[in-house]
């Protein structure tokens, strides 16, 4: 009877996986076709400094504008990308796009800071992540000190001759910024922020959220915010949708903040105005 179980569960499981491979298929024959005629397109999410209250970055978000289902987040796509050769191509096509961007607001007078792009583990391992930066930089003449790149910190935990760690370490030899991204929920340990090329932290948005309710979390930011002064790292604290927990952020120190407060991701003709705006108007937060 047991074996019948067991059986059937096979059976079920072994569908079940024959159902996500094709659907899986299915998604990056689409994200193939999606390359070829141009339907990634970037949100940008301003961060300003507490105090100042000054952009100092702009984060790209990638979205896919599929031609039947509409606007997809990086949550929809991004774990099929992960797992085939287009983590790569998407990756090009983002840095290519975000320093379109910066060129543009540069070129408007617009002291935007640093263009913040999120690096994939896949890229980061392909080989070809200085090639594309480097290439971008010289096709949009876009200096080094004007790019972060974000990278996860499971990045660091295994490189298991994975190349990321080289890779990083060029990127921040070159001159870009890196970025421990959703710091705080993976494993990365004080030694390896302090031993590695890393210019700051962007501590995670869980944090942000549950700070107000609970001690412990406050505690965590407080800490984390007095480690990367003290390592001269910089620091932006994700996700802050209200005024309550910006004017706690504000009693612990000086540093950026990004979150639904100061704006939503938007695209490119809203940031343009967004800036425009900001210019003349620092007090846009409170
Ligand atoms: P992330 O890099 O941590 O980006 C922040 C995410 O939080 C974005 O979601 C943003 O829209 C959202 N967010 C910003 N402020 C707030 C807030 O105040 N409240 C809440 N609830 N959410 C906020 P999004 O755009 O859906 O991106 C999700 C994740 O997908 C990103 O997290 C990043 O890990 C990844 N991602 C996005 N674009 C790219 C990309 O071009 N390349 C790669 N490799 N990953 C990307
Ligand atoms: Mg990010
Ligand atoms: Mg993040
Ligand atoms: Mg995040």
């Amino acid at each position: 009877r047991s074996k019948e179980n067991g059986k059937d569960r096979y059976t079920f499981f072994q569908a079940d996986m024959k159902a996500n491979s094709e659907t899986e298929a299915k998604i990056e024959l689409e994200l193939d076709e999606a390359v070829k005629t141009d339907r990634f397109v970037l949100a940008f999410q301003p961060q300003v400094n507490l105090r100042s209250q000054t952009i100092t970055g702009v984060e790209a978000l990638v979205r896919w504008d599929h031609a039947e289902r509409g606007l997809l987040s990086p949550a929809e796509f991004l774990p099929v990308v992960e797992k085939s050769r287009l983590a790569p191509v998407l990756g090009e096509i983002v840095i290519d796009k975000a320093l379109a961007a910066a060129k543009y607001w540069l070129e408007s007078g617009f002291d935007f800071g640093r263009i913040s792009v999120n690096i994939s583990p896949s890229h980061l391992a392909s080989g070809q992540v200085v090639d594309h930066f480097k290439s971008a930089m010289a096709k949009h003449d876009i200096g080094p000190e004007r790019i972060t790149a974000e990278v996860l910190e499971s990045v660091f935990l295994n490189d298991n001759g994975s190349g990321h760690l080289a890779a990083l370490k060029e990127l921040y030899e070159l001159g870009i910024h890196i970025e421990l991204d959703d710091f705080g929920t993976g494993y990365a340990s004080l030694s390896h922020v302090v031993d590695l090329p890393i210019n700051g932290l962007k501590i995670d948005r869980s944090f942000t959220k549950q700070m107000l309710e609970d001690p412990k979390k406050e505690a965590v930011v407080n800490q984390l915010i007095h480690l990367a002064r003290s390592l001269n790292m910089g620091i932006v604290c994700e996700g802050v949708e209200n005024e309550a927990q910006y004017d706690r952020l504000r009693m612990m120190g000086n540093f950026s903040i990004q979150g639904y407060l100061i704006a939503k991701p938007m695209f490119f003709d809203a940031m343009t105005n967004w800036m425009r705006e900001s210019a003349d108007d620092l007090y846009f937060v409170i």
